[in-house]
């Protein structure tokens, strides 16, 4: 499976909500579709799944066009919205038997739905109404409908919005069992939900893609060059500033973070110091990069 999205452009008016979005997602991903409120996540989503077109660009499933007939690929691809639309009179089985009818005969429908309500749990209530369910189960019963059909692709809107903590867990998790067979596209602007279930992560900013990597790498191209270190009493800070390199120090009582530029490691310099300083050091680390950190670089302000 190939899904490769080339330029889209979708303009509100004046407003340029999808401002030449381009990247390419293989089988076995799950990638996570980062950005603040109003970036332009939805709506990138809803030009994927065949909802809206986009002015200019295209989406391209296995060399395929959608743009030239999404009814033969539609089933190449599940799609939870935001806000996860129910029919909360049906039944859920009732209610995916429905969905399943648009894309199967009603001789196949059993089959998808019993797989379905196994991938995604929900065996005990398959027979109560929608509208009785929790919000976890309701959100399960959402995927239940958008994988009904098997697809290869599963785009979800920020799957986890309202959820209670213990039940964002639960859909995390089932998000990643899902990924281990499907290709999975999930918005969110939580950073911990990405570090949670993706491996790549594309951060959109005003329309507009601001990084696009594993996060792994993301985290390290952007670390901020951080050193903790704690010594066995309170040393100076101006000794610490005059290491070459170091750009800022903070810290109070035994413990400091060292700020230094990008490619320099002060770790030996500060060895060196607390050695002069008769000063010993009982830790000292490197901080990882965090991921709020890099989404706030990249995505605040102007
Ligand atoms: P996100 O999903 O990242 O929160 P959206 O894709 O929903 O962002 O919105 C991107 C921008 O497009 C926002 O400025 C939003 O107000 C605007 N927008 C989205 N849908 C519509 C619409 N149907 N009509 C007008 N403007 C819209």
């Amino acid at each position: 499976m190939s899904l490769k999205i080339e330029h889209l452009v979708k303009t509100y008016g004046q407003n340029r909500a999808v401002d030449d979005i381009s990247f390419e997602i293989g089988s076995g991903e799950v990638v996570g579709f980062l950005g603040p409120n109003g970036a332009g996540k939805s709506t990138t989503m809803k030009i994927i799944t065949g909802c809206i077109a986009a002015d200019s660009g295209s989406v391209l499933i296995n060399g395929a066009d959608i743009s030239q007939g999404m009814k033969d690929l539609k089933h190449l691809i599940g799609y939870l919205p935001e806000n996860n639309p129910l029919y909360l009179g049906m039944y859920v089985r009732e209610y995916l038997e429905y969905s399943a009818r648009m894309y199967m005969a009603a001789s196949a429908t059993k089959q998808a739905v019993d797989y379905s309500i196994d991938a995604v749990g929900l065996g005990e209530h398959q027979f109560k109404k929608v509208g009785e369910l929790s919000k976890g189960y309701r959100q399960r019963t959402g995927i239940a409908r958008a994988m009904v059909h098997n697809p290869e692709i599963l785009i979800l809107d920020e799957p986890t919005t309202g959820l209670d903590p213990n039940q964002i867990v639960e859909i995390r998790n089932l998000i990643k069992t899902l990924g281990r067979d499907k290709t999975v596209i999930l918005s969110t602007h939580i950073m911990q939900e990405a570090e949670a279930v993706c491996n790549r992560a594309i951060i959109i900013r005003k329309g507009r893609i601001v990084a696009d990597d594993s996060l792994q790498a993301l985290k390290e191209q952007n670390s901020r060059n951080v050193v903790t270190v704690e010594f066995d009493r309170e040393v100076s800070i101006s000794s610490l500033k005059n290491i070459a390199g170091v750009l800022d120090v903070q810290g109070q009582g035994r413990e400091y973070q060292i700020v230094s530029e990008n490619d320099a490691d002060v770790r030996r310099a500060v060895f060196e110091m607390a050695v002069r300083e008769n000063a010993p050091i009982l830790q000292m680390y490197k901080n990882k990069g965090s991921l709020e950190n890099i989404f706030h670089d990249l995505t605040f302000g102007n």
